[in-house]
């Protein structure tokens, strides 16, 4: 690949014209990165029709339509005693009948007005709603009846998220083509025209047939995804069997073990002693340890990654723990924190936050060797931060990372341990395929004393039920999660979803707080601290963006989650593990919409009938569809953009002997993982 191709791929969304800070930020989320590889690799989920309407009568609830409509009158919105009303502008189709547009956005309402005049006919697309009449809310598209052909009559939709609408997918993908196109016209590598060209068959798909797994040029990019995977692992391998790469075993200066055993609050589990032992023989070998370990939610991961820390402080050497968020990693520093008091080793925290001469110091003493268990954020491998002895690398939620930015700070020490913590069970099936290059310990039994969470699932027309009986309990000191999830694909935010049920529930409970994408950071990090402040009187927190993963308020002990037929087992299982914490029962109550079906339904008693995340990990690769599925991303095993787990299996086979023989052009495989991301590896 010309590195002209290779830089652009790099290039931050924010220099694409017109995208700026801000809505990078915004991509980022829902992308997982804000480059443009990490645009180009995150394709559309379908194609939507959107063919002409004449009449509202023969369109159904919840149609997209495309419909000619003249614009009877104007009813301007507004804040009235507190309550905001929507803008309408009330129009007729051509049989006469009566078709609402409506805007509760009051920002733009002159906008909005004067691009339907009353008397004007225009052409309307959106999605249809019913309230007392036929609604429109925020149409996609408003154009004069001359400009209807601008409407396009098929449309790319992409996974959105909150303030990202489609129709700015589609404005940066244009742009990010028409750039790519200009770049590419040097390049000669026939692979590399070949994966450009199927990519761009997926952006600009004109039929949804051609986004499924099986569809000709989707085949082909999940076959180069699993090409990649496979050959960074087969490297990886060899790099760490390497003769070139063997060390001296690092001997005690320190007697640190038996203090920290006898400071931990509670027993640890057998699943946890042997996890310790495995972890402690790898420590003892010639080679590096590669380890996984994985373990639900709750089944005290922590606790093992810092007895591997101590041990790895008795040789004098240092331990970096690496968070995926801010707030995981404070998380884990106020609980480490005080055992290592204890046991006289020097931990601390850096992140993104720390600044000026606080960060130096923290450096110096990280240079110096005084720090021997660091945590934080990728602020752990930037340039400046360097180490004495670096001789573990913990990563936590490891799914979250690219293998790159886990080597950059393997790349800190020389040929460190790494063990990498995973609270998503992977089916046995799929381990050795996914985590080839490492060996795994499984925690597979939860802490003495944690009951079960009781989970029952919920039509959404029973909400007020499920209010009357949260009630008494919040009463009694409950704390309360309720989720609700980012729709993909509407042009109104979802914030409206969660704002309006933040609304309902503040009537029957006072002081109920909201968090959602939108928000200033520090707002959200207060809203959230609120509602973990044992004294505070925060009973509820709404939350649209799916709460963060390992966040800990084990005071929580009820969790609601809407529209659950739209997330994978996998993350309704993540989300629920937010409960269930302390050692009060715990509920989760899984709230469905009116149009799920027999399947998604049989989905959520999966989760009504076990706990335990092997046997709904080995249920969710069975069912899980290609369909609208949220949160799999987040939550999957690996980040695989192209890789569908029921539809490729036997590429996997294809791609693991393709990658063990070597038979793909070694510059080409090169070029793979640095497009997905396994690039790094490389040089460990
Ligand atoms: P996770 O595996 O989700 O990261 P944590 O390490 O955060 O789980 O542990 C969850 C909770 O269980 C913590 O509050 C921790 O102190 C507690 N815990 C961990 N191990 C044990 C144990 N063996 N007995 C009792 N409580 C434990
Ligand atoms: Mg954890």
């Amino acid at each position: 690949m010309k590195k002209d191709v290779a830089d652009f791929l790099k290039t931050d969304l924010q220099f694409i014209r017109g995208v700026g800070p801000v809505l990078a930020a915004r991509f980022a989320d829902v992308l997982g990165g804000r480059t443009v590889r990490d645009f180009l690799l995150h394709i559309p989920r379908y194609v939507r029709a959107r063919e002409i309407t004449e009449s509202v009568a023969n369109a159904d609830v919840g149609d997209v339509i495309t419909i000619p409509l003249l614009v009877k009158s104007h009813r301007r919105g507004g804040t009235f005693r507190g309550r905001r009303t929507p803008t309408q502008i009330i129009c007729a189709d051509k049989m006469g009948d009566t078709v609402v547009v409506q805007f509760f956005n009051a920002k733009f309402l002159d906008y909005w007005l004067e691009k339907m005049p009353i008397g004007t006919w225009r052409m309307v697309s959106g999605k249809l709603e019913k309230s007392s009449r036929p609604t429109i809310n925020h149409p996609e598209f408003i154009e004069e009846m001359e400009n209807a052909g601008k409407i396009p009559s098929a449309q790319v939709i992409y996974p959105s998220g909150e303030g990202l609408t489609q129709k700015t997918f589609a404005a940066v993908r244009d742009r990010i083509f028409a750039q790519l196109d200009e770049r590419i016209a040097g390049e000669s590598d026939e692979n590399v025209l070949e994966f450009f060209d199927a990519l761009r068959h997926a952006h600009f798909a004109t039929q949804s047939s051609d986004l499924l797994p099986n569809a000709e040029y989707m085949v082909k990019l999940a076959y180069w995804e699993l090409l990649a995977h496979q050959s960074a692992i087969v490297i990886s391998r060899r790099n760490r069997h390497d003769e070139r790469n063997r060390r001296t075993v690092r001997s005690d200066k320190y007697t640190l073990m038996p203090r920290f055993f006898a400071s931990l609050p509670f027993e640890l589990t057998g699943a946890q002693q042997r996890t310790l032992d495995e972890i402690f023989a790898d420590m003892a070998r010639d080679v590096p340890m590669m380890r996984l370990v994985q373990g639900d939610v709750g089944s005290g991961k922590t606790i093992v990654a810092l007895g591997a820390a101590i041990k790895m402080a008795c040789s004098g050497a240092q331990t970096a723990l690496l968070a995926p968020t801010d707030t995981l990693a404070q998380q884990h520093f106020a609980k480490l924190r005080p055992l290592c008091d204890k046991i006289g080793v020097v931990c601390d925290i850096l992140t993104g936050r720390d600044k000026g001469v606080a960060r130096r110091e923290k450096l110096t003493s990280l240079r110096s060797g005084r720090t021997r268990i660091v945590v934080g954020t990728h602020a752990l491998f930037s340039d400046d931060v360097q180490y004495r002895d670096l001789g573990l690398v913990i990563v936590d939620e490891q799914h979250r990372f690219g293998v790159s930015q886990r080597e950059a700070l393997r790349a800190k020490g020389h040929n460190p341990d790494l063990l990498a913590l995973s609270a998503t069970p992977i089916p046995r099936t799929l381990s050795m395929t996914i985590y080839g290059d490492m060996d795994v310990s499984v925690i597979n039994e939860k802490p003495a004393g944690r009951l079960p969470i009781k989970t029952t699932k919920l039509s959404v027309a029973r909400v007020d039920e499920l209010v009357a009986r949260l009630k008494p309990q919040i009463e009694n000191g409950a704390r309360v999660f309720w989720v609700c999830p980012l729709v993909a694909d509407t042009e109104q935010s979802d914030m409206a979803a969660a704002e309006s049920r933040h609304a309902y529930l503040s009537k029957y409970f006072p002081n109920c707080g909201l968090v959602h994408g939108q928000m200033d950071k520090r707002a959200r990090d207060a809203v959230m601290a609120q509602f973990a402040d044992d004294n505070g009187n925060m009973p509820i927190l709404v939350a649209t963006t799916v709460i963060e993963v390992g966040i800990d308020v084990p005071r929580a002990s009820i969790i609601v989650i809407e529209n659950a037929e739209r997330f994978g087992l996998a993350a309704l299982h993540q989300l629920r593990g937010r409960v269930g914490r302390g050692n009060v029962q715990s509920y989760c109550v899984l709230i469905f919409g009116n149009n799920i079906s027999p399947d998604g339904l049989r989905r959520l008693d999966v989760l009504c009938e076990t706990d335990d995340g092997f046997a709904i990990a080995e249920q969710d690769l069975m069912m899980r569809g290609t369909g609208e599925l949220l949160g799999t991303r987040q939550s999957g095993w690996i980040n695989y953009y192209f890789v569908d787990w029921r539809e490729h299996r036997d590429l996997f086979k294809l791609a693991a002997s393709a990658a063990r023989d070597g038979t793909t052009d070694e510059s080409w495989v090169r070029d793979l993982m640095f497009i997905f991301d396994r690039g790094v590896i490389i040089s460990a």
